[in-house]
């Protein structure tokens, strides 16, 4: 992983959702992250981006996530987006290695909006060690 990379996947994300829902979206920034628990993986801070479109567009968005989590590195165990509390506009797209016990949160919570910030696009289940 490159940071020439990372500004292509940036580019490219915001390009296809453009191009997926035929509006002027804005990735703003694209953060790779390490969580102290030991989750890892990427936000796409987005701007112009409606729950709307995700749950109309959800197996394209899942495909680009999973796309473009493999162009910087991160295995797409869970994606979800994030919302902007009490509106339907997308603050963020994440895809996240989950550590075990954010895993065992997130696999005992159910349904597309386990908490009204979250959008849950894809959640892998894991196999029992
Ligand atoms: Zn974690």
């Amino acid at each position: 992983m490159t940071l020439d990379n990372l500004l292509k996947t940036r580019a490219n994300l915001e390009e296809r959702i453009r191009q997926l829902i035929g509006r002027a979206v804005m990735v703003i920034e694209l953060d790779l992250f390490a969580l102290p628990c030991g989750c890892s993986g990427y936000t796409a801070n987005t701007r112009g981006l409606a729950l709307d479109d995700l749950e109309v567009f959800e197996e394209h968005f899942l495909k680009l996530l999973k796309e473009s989590a493999e162009a910087v590195g991160v295995s797409p165990g869970f994606i979800f987006a994030r919302i902007i509390p009490g509106t339907q506009e997308i603050a963020a797209l994440n895809v996240r290695e989950l550590c075990p016990r954010c895993y065992s949160d997130f696999a005992t919570t159910s349904g597309k909006r386990p908490r009204p910030d979250i959008y849950i696009f894809h959640l892998v289940k894991r196999k029992r060690k």
